[in-house]
């Protein structure tokens, strides 16, 4: 049996942070926070926190790692078990919130000295089932979601947990791994958190696309400015090669900015996380005049360069709050059929921050799909896959999740919980 205690990422959105006990072994699974105002933490448990034996990160995003250093900071002793990938872009990510926090004026949680007091454990040997402590195995492979990340199984005294960490089959460029090929045929998994992000919005990553590129088609028609806020890792890098694949039908500038063309740019350390054809695409999309833009100078030259021409840039500001975002808005102060155009999820304070901000510079905003979660049809298909039996729906708010419970008891499935923090 496991036992599971929520500290946080089922019925909302954010701070994944799911604490597990089998057999006497006790383990977590991610610690991120929500990013709302000064961060919401996940509820730490300081003394279960003190015995924990094992802390597994599925990925680098806020939502599932930001909170690791209280961990320390709370007596933790362990090690943080992830992938190697995910290990090099996380102080990144510290020291970008830090920042941000001290920015705000809000009190700061952790100091990078906590940060530098994890310890890492670089997870090896993929889709095998290898031995942690001596009561469990355990495995993992490639989620789909971003470079580095990833979803895990344990088995433990003959039962199977499944954490499928964010999730995703659908991209265009993330080759993924599937779980169900590490259990034999009379395997079920026990116990599943699944993700379940996009809730019964039920669109197909096709779909998806074609809407996008249908509106930016309409837009860019008219010789529109379309400002693209995205996250620099994974969703930012499926949709430059997108719009780099992507026939405009009237002449267009890409404009993107340097680290996150940088990071899509195929790299030996990246291979073997992307599809096999990645960098084969990558470097035939040379049809769109994409300028890659790194400081205020080449920023004025690609504007000036574009002219009155249809213009997409590309920020990987996801809330539009740097000052480069900023700066676009007021150059673009005169600019004609303006759009900020989202792809991901929209949190209250977010949808908020863009009103705010198209009233102040004439932009409008719309908002498009491309996925890079579950909704619930992929979760059913998952469910089934793995013969999971029973499961926590994940990453989206209480009454998302029940109106998938709803939506899956109709097709017969009644194992999906509702569990909150
Ligand atoms: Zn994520
Ligand atoms: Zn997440």
């Amino acid at each position: 049996m496991f036992e599971v205690k929520i500290w946080g990422g089922a019925g909302e959105y954010g701070r994944a942070c799911f604490y597990i006990e089998s057999q006497g072994v006790k383990w977590l699974l991610d610690c991120g926070i929500i990013k709302r105002g000064s961060g919401v933490l996940p509820e730490l448990d300081a003394e279960a926190i003190r015995k924990l034996d094992y802390v597994f990160l599925s990925h680098v995003h806020e939502d599932h790692s930001l909170a690791l250093p209280l961990l320390y900071k709370m007596g933790y002793r362990g090690a943080v078990y992830t992938t190697e990938e995910t290990c090099a872009a996380l102080p990144h990510y510290f020291s970008k919130w830090l920042k941000w926090l001290k920015s705000q004026q809000f009190p700061l949680p952790y100091t990078m000295a906590d940060v530098d007091c994890i310890r890492y454990e670089l997870l090896s040997n993929p889709m095998t089932w290898t031995a942690i402590g001596d009561q469990m195995t355990m495995c993992w492979g490639r989620s789909g979601h971003v470079a580095g990340g990833i979803w895990l199984m344990f088995r433990s005294a003959d039962k199977i947990l499944f954490y499928s960490g964010d999730y995703s089959e659908e991209s265009e460029t993330l080759a993924f791994d599937d779980p169900a090929k590490m259990l034999n045929e009379t395997d079920c998994v026990s116990l599943g958190i699944v993700d379940a992000a996009y809730g019964i919005q039920k669109m197909s990553q096709e779909e998806g696309i074609t809407n996008l590129l249908n509106e930016i088609d309409v837009r860019t028609a008219k010789g529109g400015t379309i400002l693209m806020p995205v996250p620099i890792q994974g969703r930012g890098q499926d949709l430059l090669m997108i719009l780099q694949e992507h026939r405009f039908k009237a002449e267009t500038m890409l404009i993107v900015e340097k680290h996150l063309y940088d990071a899509a740019v195929p790299a030996p350390e990246t291979v073997y996380w992307r599809k096999p054809d990645y960098a084969k695409r990558f470097h035939a999309a040379k049809e769109v005049k994409t300028h890659v833009v790194s400081d205020e100078a080449t920023r004025c030259h690609a504007l000036r360069q574009s002219g009155s021409m249809a213009k997409i840039i590309m920020l990987p500001d996801a809330l539009l709050q740097s000052q480069t975002a900023q700066w676009y808005c007021e150059q673009l102060q005169s600019a004609s059929e303006k759009v900020i155009l989202l792809t991901g999820y929209q949190a209250e304070e977010r949808l908020a921050h863009t009103a705010q901000l198209m009233k102040n510079t004439g932009f409008v905003m719309m908002s498009t799909y491309y996925k890079v979660h579950q909704n619930v049809n992929d979760a059913e298909r998952l469910i089934h896959r793995l013969r999971i039996r029973q499961t926590i729906l994940f990453h989206s708010e209480a009454m998302a999740v029940t109106a998938m419970q709803l939506h899956l008891a109709a097709n017969g499935y009644t194992g999906a919980d509702i569990l909150l923090p």
